[in-house]
């Protein structure tokens, strides 16, 4: 009989590595998925973007990279296997689950869903014919290419906020342009922001189309600014908001809202019995590396509690 799991943990940012260091402290036979290829990025998932975590309790200030490799080798401690593996399918039959990738098939108790989401793409005229040729959704991957160059990032989030600074360390100028009245940034990060005299955030517009030749070089707005609705650009950041990635939770019969996030209750448990989910996956209204990880955490405990009451 194939090799049976106490749990499956997909997704391998860390939330769900958080989670394994903690099925594997609870001695849960544990293996994390992480697709490298779903969102293009390593093991350890979105916070490896950014080259500055300063609110992870514990640690003043580390990269996303860092902080990501930490919990990973702590999940190693305890005997949690990691796997780059892209799962393709869940189902369950009358007792387990069965987890399928797109290398073999997986046995299980139960599941975490921490397969947190997509960028959303950028959809003016011009996004996807210039992606990667001066259109872009990480600043940390691709802000060096735009050294003494002019940027604008799209959108007004705390993220968006985080990815002009970053910007800003190589660009000559870096414009925010934001369809909102004013950007929600958390108050340190906004301060800076303001401070930065490469910054410059354009509230109350939207951009309609991207243009350029081979590369980016400018775009048109939707009003003027400083007199016109050109504005000259050598690259353009996404940082309009995330999809989650719940379409395999769905197919098990968990309960998505509105906005696809999976719904949990304050034990992390979905409405399918033995399967939990955490992160940036569910719907918490705030989403931070603390709170998937303290979600993951909780999740660990009840999937513990479910597998120890069955047996
Ligand atoms: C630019 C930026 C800066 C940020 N700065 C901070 C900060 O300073 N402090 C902070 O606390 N938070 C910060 N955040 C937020 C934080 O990064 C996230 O809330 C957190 O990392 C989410 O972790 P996660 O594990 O839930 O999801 P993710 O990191 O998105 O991980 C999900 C993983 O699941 C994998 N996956 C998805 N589908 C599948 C599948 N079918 N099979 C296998 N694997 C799959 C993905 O490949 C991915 O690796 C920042 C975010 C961004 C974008």
């Amino acid at each position: 009989m194939a090799e049976m799991y106490d749990i499956i943990i997909i997704g391998a940012g860390v939330t769900g590595l958080a989670t394994a260091m903690y099925t594997g402290r609870l001695n849960m036979k544990t293996i994390v998925f992480g697709a490298t290829s779903e969102l293009e990025l390593p093991i350890g998932g979105v916070i490896t973007l950014t080259d500055t975590v300063e609110n992870y309790p514990g640690f003043k200030k580390l990269t996303g990279m860092e902080l990501a490799q930490k919990i990973e080798e702590h999940a190693k401690d305890y005997d949690a296997e990691i796997k780059e593996e892209k799962v393709i399918d869940a189902s369950k039959n009358k007792n387990n689950f069965i987890v399928k990738t797109e290398k073999s098939s997986y046995n299980s108790k139960t599941i975490i869903f921490a397969t947190g989401a997509k960028w959303r793409q950028l959809t003016m005229k011009g996004a996807k014919e210039f992606k990667n040729k001066g259109v872009h959704y990480c600043a940390l991957c691709d802000g060096a290419l735009y050294k003494d160059k002019i940027v604008a990032i799209i959108g007004g989030s705390d993220s968006a906020a985080k990815e002009a600074l970053l910007l800003a360390q190589n660009a000559k100028k870096v414009d925010i342009i934001y369809r909102g009245d004013k950007i929600r940034a958390e108050p340190i990060n906004l301060k800076l922001v303001e401070k930065n005299k490469k910054i410059e955030v354009i509230t109350n517009t939207n951009v309609t189309e991207i243009l350029g030749d081979k590369m980016v070089n400018k775009v048109i707005l939707d009003k003027e600014h400083n007199g016109s609705k050109e504005l000259d650009v050598n690259g353009v950041f996404g940082a309009i908001g995330h999809i989650p990635l719940s379409n395999i939770a769905v197919k098990l019969g968990v309960k998505i809202n509105e906005k696809k996030e999976i719904m949990i209750d304050r034990d992390s448990k979905t409405n399918v019995k033995g399967v939990f989910a955490a992160g940036d996956i569910v719907d918490s209204g705030f989403k931070q590396a603390i709170t998937g990880v303290g979600e993951g955490v909780v999740a660990a405990h009840s999937a513990y509690q479910y597998v120890q009451e069955k047996e």
